[in-house]
């Protein structure tokens, strides 16, 4: 291992590039050339970049889904003192890839685990797409079935926090047709395309006129995809109608603005704390 490595054996997790190789760390390039083995998703995809960066070290693979003998092995050859990186296909391990079983275990056993962050497609997209970005849900991929997915959109409809997914170039047209089918055509929608590619776009519109601008362009269903949909707007506070103001107004002449809300909201049926605020501001007409 280099000077900037720890003595004691660990798991690095390890971010690659999604597209552009230039994106790549130099820490990453100098961790994964150090380290006794790589764990790598698929072996022969992650070669040709090992072999771009002149890096020679061993490889195996790894999946979630892997047998436990072979997670149980990464175990004994990083308790035995031997270090460990992890890489997926692209992007950051773990996040919507492999990797989680591994670092549950060997964190379990005592065995530090190391990040050596870089890109991700889904931080990639948020940076760009013009949406909120100081609270956001990512959802992983959303559900190949048609059914399964409209669900799930149904029930992010009233959520009010950027919404990210990844979605599959086969699927992506369906899928912008079912977000227009349960959010509407003013709710807007940011496609990141491709990014860090040659053919990255980033095209962001309300869903009516998104859907029919994908139709139109063939090309712009083509390519990996990062969705972001622009959370739900707060509901517009509640109105309080004339009768009610009207009481309340009446109330206020012989009663305090507590007490005047109270007795206002138990004859008309209207959320004392409405009418508490619209006696506070003083505002009795709309
Ligand atoms: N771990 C990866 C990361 O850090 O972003 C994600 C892996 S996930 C299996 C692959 C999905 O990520 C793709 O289907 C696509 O939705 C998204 N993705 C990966 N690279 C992308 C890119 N260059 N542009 C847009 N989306 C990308």
């Amino acid at each position: 291992m280099s000077e900037n490595s720890q003595s004691k054996a660990s798991l690095y997790i390890v971010a690659t590039p999604i597209g552009n190789l230039a994106d790549m760390t130099g820490r990453a390039i100098e961790i994964l050339k150090s380290v006794d083995l790589i764990a790598a998703e698929d072996t022969r995809h992650s070669g040709r970049l090992l072999q771009h960066f002149g890096i020679g070290t061993r490889m195996m693979s790894y999946h979630d889904f892997s047998e436990d003998y072979r997670v149980d092995s990464l175990l004994e050859k990083l308790s035995s003192g031997l270090s460990v990186a992890l890489i997926s296909d692209a992007g950051t391990p773990l996040i919507s890839d492999p990797g989680y079983r591994l670092v549950v275990r060997a964190r379990a056993a005592g065995i530090t685990v190391v990040p050596v962050p870089g890109v991700c497609a889904l931080t990639t997209a948020l940076s760009v797409a013009g949406l909120p970005s100081d609270r956001f849900a990512f959802e992983g991929f959303v559900s190949s079935k048609r059914a399964a997915r409209v669900k799930q959109f149904e029930e992010w409809l009233p959520e009010a926090r950027t919404m990210i997914f990844y979605e599959s170039p086969h699927r992506i047209l369906e899928c912008v047709e079912d977000m227009l089918t349960v959010f509407g055509p003013d709710r807007h929608v940011v496609l990141c395309r491709e990014l860090t590619k040659t053919f990255e776009t980033i095209h962001g519109d309300n869903l009516g006129d998104l859907l029919p601008w994908m139709q139109n362009d063939s090309n712009q269903q083509r390519g990996e995809f990062v969705v972001l949909i622009k959370g739900a707007e707060a509901p517009k506070s509640e109105e309080v109608d004339a009768e009610a103001l009207r009481v309340l107004a009446i109330l206020l002449e012989d009663l305090s603005v507590k007490q005047a809300a109270s007795l206002a909201a138990r004859i008309t049926g209207v959320k004392k704390n409405l009418l508490y605020q619209r006696a506070l501001q003083g505002v009795m007409a709309s």
